[in-house]
């Protein structure tokens, strides 16, 4: 009879892109294991110790359990209805006063792909707005627009299979040993077994890179020249694959772009050997199958989405796409980072990526009975922005801390608390819920039904193992319950219902049903009405106009910065313990034990030259006004003026984006969170 009360249900790791699925084991609320099973689609028997052990933040005693209204400077416990009730009449009268665009929605990566959907018809369906977005702007848009601009689709563009099956691995500005902790164990295992080569290009000498067969260490923001280095080798010595190129465009214009640039150049200016150049190029020539892994040091730089593109064109130069073990593979961050882009939050697209055009409008017109904005909307920092400009005047954000992980924490912080109404729907009190005039309290993915999309493409189902606590509740039920205050008929009684809406109006989801997605079952999109999927792209076209790729020109030139007070470099990133800034995992005890608090990792050159040891307190003053106070720690993963502090902060203050600015790409909208300079100090 104990037994009995044993319940196992299939779900998906909440925190990072892999997707990994397993069986977790719960008695009542109580947390019992978690089995991964061979039939697992992304990680087999694999984990890492986020997934196995990072639970406990869902019994967690500062979750949410009621809705809270802010009375002056403190909250108060409110009804639904009392809280649902004020949120619409504050949207109606801003609506009614500024317009539907003085409105933001702010999605989480969190969010299942049926709530994502929701959540932007919300906005674009009932508001009038398309000021939707999410937290890809923060870390992987740079990759999704080098990605369209050359193949036209821009996600990975096979699964992780063929990660593992490539001879080449080539790894730029991602350390995969603790950002994507099961994909860096199938890369060194296709090292040990299958004898792959790995390159990785990095500031940082992190584990990944301690294996590589090659590590490139470039000084900071120099990877698109890099890379531009390697294709105009291949051009030079014509390495290139002249049959797949009769599938590729502007082979004369790439060319034509690169005509100036020398082996020399790259090697004054990036500090990397130009025989690292050449040994590269040459064994991305020698390879039967090769792929590119990128990540956040990559795209989280000014020209991210410049070398985004370059990475794609080195792939469709050297005809690495569309066959097994090749392929473009950006990482993506959070679990679901993919699929709420996927499935509509985003400002300039429709959901599943269709364009702002008109027979587009007016199918969604014509199933949602509405009249939609035909203005693109603003992205995350152009929110913030609009705010300090006065023309954004209240926004909704689910279950991100936008003050802890937009750039430049102080002006994020003092443009929320200028709003003139602000939502946040979380599980935590987050330092950006704390500016609130409402508070929804969410519930987690283990207390409800979805579905989600992981760094491959793959959309895989998550069930519910146990109920809501308190009187928390799934992100979709909450955003149908201010749709109904506000005049809508939603009446949506199970995520498959938002589904079967979402397949009949979306065309690279027209086959996905809840009955295909049962167990440990899968979809990789784009999916057929008859429920083909689509593991590896462009096996017989691109998906650009005429059905061919296209090289594409970057800026690889670089603009010299001279600074003599502000003269380090700021890198930031994953800790294999913590999830971003630990808002959950930072409520898991085991985790938050071994790893307590964050760091400054400074180079052993730096730390002679400031006579700081590890342990010693260092104070470090960004040149865009910020500072943070935090231990040091001594180590030889970095070098000469640079340094790395861990996106992980055990208190607010101590948060890495109190140090950065506010400067974007200009073709993604990302912001330049590595380009910050900073100076040192021992305290
Ligand atoms: Fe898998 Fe990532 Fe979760 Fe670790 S954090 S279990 S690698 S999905």
């Amino acid at each position: 009879a104990r037994r009995s009360q044993i319940r196992r249900t299939k779900t998906v790791c909440t925190y990072c892109g892999v997707g990994c699925s397993f069986e977790i084991w719960t008695k009542n609320r109580k947390i019992l294991k978690v089995e991964p099973k061979p039939e697992s689609p992304a990680n087999g028997i694999l984990t890492c110790v986020k997934g196995k052990f990072g639970w406990d933040f869902v019994n967690s005693k500062d979750r949410l359990t009621k809705p809270l209204i802010r009375e002056g400077d403190h909250f108060r416990e409110a009804s639904w209805e009392e809280a649902i009730r004020l949120i619409a009449s504050k949207f109606k009268q801003i609506k009614e006063r500024y317009g539907p665009d003085a409105l933001g929605f702010i999605a989480s990566d969190k969010m299942s792909n049926e709530e994502a959907y929701l959540l932007q018809k919300l906005a674009r369906g009932v508001i009038g707005t398309n000021n939707v977005d999410n937290s890809s702007r923060y870390c992987q848009s740079p990759a999704t627009i080098g990605l369209w601009r050359t193949v036209g689709i821009g996600a990975d563009s096979g699964t992780i299979k063929d990660i593992e099956m490539a001879d080449l691995i080539l790894i730029v500005g991602h350390n995969t040993t603790e950002s994507h902790p099961v994909i860096g164990s199938k890369v060194k295992r296709a090292q040990k077994v299958n004898g792959a080569k790995i390159v990785v290009i990095d500031v940082r000498k992190h584990e990944i890179a301690e294996r590589a067969d090659l590590f490139i260490r470039p000084k900071p923001g120099n990877d698109a020249l890099i890379l531009a280095g390697v294709v105009k080798y291949i051009l030079d010595n014509d390495w290139v694959n002249h049959e797949f190129l009769k599938r590729v465009e502007g082979l004369e214009n790439l060319k034509r772009s690169l005509k100036d640039l020398t082996l020399e150049y790259v090697e004054s200016t990036s500090g990397v050997p130009k025989e690292d150049i050449i040994k590269l190029a040459k064994m991305i020539h020698e390879a039967k199958g090769v792929v590119v892994l990128w990540g956040m040091g990559v795209t989280q730089h000014l020209g991210g989405a410049d070398t985004s593109t370059m990475i794609s064109n080195l792939l469709l130069l050297t005809g690495n796409y569309g066959r097994p073990g090749a392929g473009a593979f950006p990482m993506r961050g959070h679990n679901n980072v993919q699929g709420v882009s996927d499935f509509g939050c985003l400002p300039n697209y429709l959901p599943g990526y269709q364009p702002m055009e008109e027979n587009v409008f007016s199918k969604f017109e014509d199933a949602w009975r509405t009249k939609l904005n035909r203005r693109p909307g603003l992205q995350i920092p152009q929110m913030i922005e609009g705010i300090l400009e006065g023309k954004v005047h209240g926004l909704y954000i689910v279950g991100e801390d936008t003050v802890m992980v937009d750039c430049g924490t102080p002006l994020t912080r003092k443009a929320l608390e200028g709003l003139e109404f602000l939502v946040v729907q979380d599980m935590f009190l987050t330092e950006t819920a704390k500016l609130a005039d409402v508070v929804l309290p969410a519930c987690s993915n283990l207390e409800k039904d979805g579905t989600f999309v992981n760094t491959e493409r793959r959309i895989q189902r998550f069930y519910k193992a146990m109920d809501p606590l308190g009187e928390s509740k799934p992100d979709w039920e909450i955003i149908q319950l201010l749709a109904r205050e506000l005049g809508e008929s939603w009446n949506y009684l199970h995520p498959s219902e938002i589904m079967d809406e979402i397949a009949k109006l979306v065309p690279i989801f027209s086959g996905v049903r809840y009955d295909r997605l049962e167990g440990f079952n899968s979809l990789v999109w784009p999916v057929e009405e008859d429920g083909r999927d689509t593991p590896i792209l462009y096996v017989n076209s691109f998906a650009l106009e005429g059905g061919k790729a296209k090289l594409y020109p970057i800026v690889w030139k670089r603009k010299s910065v001279e600074e003599k007070v502000y003269s380090i470099t700021v890198n930031s990133g994953r800790v294999l313990e913590h999830f971003h800034e630990g808002t959950m995992t930072g409520r898991v005890e085991g985790l938050a034990r071994k790893f307590p608090e964050t760091y400054v990792e400074i180079s052993s050159e730096l730390a002679k030259k400031h006579s700081i040891k590890t342990g010693d307190m260092v104070l470090v003053r960004s040149k865009f006004g910020g500072e943070i106070r935090a231990k040091a720690l001594v180590s030889d993963r970095v070098f000469g003026e640079e340094i790395f502090v861990p996106l992980f902060a055990s208190n607010p203050s101590k948060a890495v984006n109190n140090l950065t600015g506010r400067e974007i790409d200009r073709d993604s909208g990302t912001p330049g969170y590595k380009d910050t300079l900073a100076s040192i100090e021992k305290l």
